[in-house]
Formats: C-alpha cells, structure tokens, sequence
C-alpha cells in the first residue's frame, strides 16, 4: 500500500505511532441525531400533528439515500460489480452523500481495506475487534490520533468527475441533500409544519435508520448467520438483516462473490439493491451487470459442507480422511471442468438457434444431454461422499 498516493499509514501501524483520540465531530454528530430526533418527532407531532407528508418524505428519502450506499457506494463504487450512466452515478454521489457516511471515495477506500483485510488489524472495521468496534465505535475513534482514508485504494475512482466533485464539496452536499431538501419539499407541500416535519422525519429520524442499517452490516452480519459459502472470515448470511439492509444481509455470498451485483442470488432472496439495478440494466441505464455461475456458487456450497462435516469427522483420531479427501478434490475437479464445457455448448446452442442450422443442432442437443447427465452423476457422487462422510464409514485411502 506504499504509493504516493497513499495519505497516511496502515490502521495497524497507526496507533503505534500517536494514542487514540475521539473524533469529535463524529461523536457528537452520531450521539446527538438520534436524542434530536427522538426529541424532534414528539415535538413536531405535538406543536404540528402528524400528516401524510412526514411518512412519505422520510419512506422516500430512506430509500433514496439507503439504495445510494448499498448500490452506489457499496456494489458500484467500491466493487465495480456493474457499470452505472451518469445520471445514476450523481443520483448515488447526492444522496449517498446525504446518507452522512463520509464521501464515497473515502467511504470505498475504507471499504475496499475491509475485504482486503477482513478481521486483521488493516480492516478498518474488523469484527474481530467485537460488536461495538465493528458497529460505530471505529467511526468515533481515531487510531494514532488521526483518521486516515487510504485514497491509494481507490485510484480508479478518482478518474470519476463526480466522484471527486462530491468528495471536495462532501459536507454542503450532505447536508444540503439529507437535511435541507426534504425541509424544503415538506415546506412547498404544507408550509411550516411541512418543512418542519420534513427536516424531522427525512433528515434527522431517516439519517439515524440509514446509519445503523449500515453499521449492522459491518457488526450483526459478521456475528449472526450462517456460512454457507465458507468460514474463510466471520462475514455470515442472514435473511433477517437482508431485510433491514436493503439485501446486503446475504453478507458471507457477497464476501465470497465480490464482485457479483447480488447479494441474495436466488430469485426469492430479498435483494431490493440487486432488483434495483436489474431494472436500470433493463432500460438501459446500467450495463456490464456481473454475476457468478451457479455452478462455482454451488461448488463453492458444496466445498465449505464438505469442510464442515470434515471438520467433525476429524475429531475421531481413529480416522484418516485422506481417502475420502481425495474423492471430494476429484468430483469438484470434474463438476467445474464439465459445468464449464456446458455452459460454452449452451452458448454455442444460442448461436445455433438463430443461425437454423437444424443438424448443427441437434448435435449440439445430444451434447448438452450427454453432459447434464455426466454433472447429474457427479452430483450423486457429491452426495454419496457427504454420506460417507457423516456415517463414519471408514475412509482409508
Ligand atoms: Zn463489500
Ligand atoms: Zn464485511
């Protein structure tokens, strides 16, 4: 991470260099908006009364600015998952600004730290360091005395006009787009109560759900779940969070597949970010959507069971694994080598289809037949191993 562009040291190295102090601002900002807005609401409701407006604004602007972290800052920006026009791009860059998580160069910076490191001491937010740490504490302190965003991470977003104009004018935007818009729309509605109400309910109440919608993603999401896709690191699966979040809760499939636009890749997964950004690709306003084949997701499910149950296994020393080790490495090997070959018949059979070359075709047909039936033979071997596996049978090699 030495380059020019590096501003500061590595989190790890910081605090050897200054003592932690508390960010004030920070602090100050993240304490205060939930009392003000407590405060805010039963005062505006009493002074005022409470009419359609608040709700709507406040649904509006929590989407707005939710979708704008999780689509923009978290699967475009900092991923490159997809690729976004431009009038997307500054719809993300204003009101992901308006969310109040810092600009989006400095938020992807810490971001991408984060799957580089996960649960090392680099990892701005490591979980490692608990619940707390994890969830808003590393927002309120400063290692070393200093915050540090390392802008070396994100050199290819600096190349974004957008991106940079949000960076250097962050604060006017955020509070110009979060606070001081929906004041005024409440305000063009229903006059001082509106506007009022607008700042209350959009601005103050809705910055307090986006901030810990986010902040569960960095703490629950690596506590609570399960870990179909692996235990590499703590991140986890939970459909629960995936509904708090915008379905960025199916966290231990997003720390696995990165760069995939989903998070939920199943079609009844919760995903209202992935359905976001299918619908832009349908109208044309996104493109380039990545997605992983189900066939590495399913090896991936397949692999990490197989090590679970391993795992239990090996704790009967009177066992050697070896045997059964091998077999699982073998049908993996086979599953990917043969699920690859099929997906470049099913392209070729596209091309086919369109051409109406009929004896091409056919060939084509009894190729992919062939094939699907040799995978579903090595799925029945997958299921045999994990028999043998979890039924103790002896497995000498
Ligand atoms: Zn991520
Ligand atoms: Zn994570």
């Amino acid at each position: 991470m030495g380059t020019a562009l590096n501003y500061g040291v590595c989190h790890n190295t910081m605090s050897d260099n200054g003592s932690d102090k508390i960010n004030v601002v920070n602090t100050l900002f993240l304490v205060l908006t939930p009392i003000a807005s407590i405060l805010g609401l039963w005062w505006h409701a009493t002074a005022y009364g409470v009419t359609w407006v608040e709700p709507v604004l406040f649904v509006i602007w929590y989407f707005a600015c939710g979708l704008s972290i999780t689509v923009g800052y978290h699967r475009l920006f900092s991923h490159r998952s997809h690729e976004a026009s431009w009038p997307l791009r500054l719809f993300y860059a204003l009101f992901g600004a308006g969310a109040f998580e810092n600009s989006a160069l400095n938020w992807c910076a810490d971001h991408r730290l984060h799957h580089r490191h996960t649960d090392t001491p680099e990892d701005p937010y490591s979980a490692s360091r608990g619940f707390w740490w994890s969830h808003i504490l590393w927002v309120m302190i400063d290692e070393g005395g200093e915050r540090v965003h390392d802008l070396s991470q994100v050199k290819d977003l600096q190349q974004d006009p957008i991106l940079r104009f949000q960076h250097r004018f962050y604060l006017v935007i955020a509070v110009g787009v979060g606070m001081f818009l929906p004041a005024l729309i409440g305000g063009l509605i229903a006059g001082v109560p509106g506007a009022v109400g607008g700042f209350v309910w959009a601005g103050l109440a809705r910055t307090v759900f986006t901030h810990h919608g986010t902040f569960l993603i960095n703490s629950a999401a690596h506590i609570w779940g399960t870990q179909p896709y692996g235990d590499a690191n703590s991140s986890k699966d939970s459909p629960i969070l995936a509904f708090l979040t915008f379905g960025e809760g199916y966290h231990n499939f997003h720390h696995t597949f990165q760069s995939d636009y989903r998070n939920g890749h199943r079609w009844y997964h919760f995903d209202p970010s992935k359905w976001w950004i299918k619908a832009f690709s349908l109208i044309g306003l996104k493109q380039g959507l990545k997605s992983t084949p189900d066939w590495h997701i399913e090896d991936k499910r397949r692999q990490a069971s197989f090590e679970s149950a391993a795992i239990a296994a090996g704790t009967d020393e009177t066992r050697d694994l070896t045997g059964i080790q091998e077999r699982m490495k073998n049908a993996r090997s086979n599953f990917k080598r043969q699920s690859r070959a099929l997906d470049k018949l099913l392209v070729e059979r596209h091309g086919a289809r369109k051409e109406r070359q009929a004896a091409r075709r056919q060939e084509l047909e009894d190729a992919i037949a062939k094939l699907s039936d040799d995978i579903a033979a090595i799925r029945t071997e997958f299921a045999q191993i994990m028999n043998d596996l979890t039924l103790g049978k002896p497995m000498m090699a």
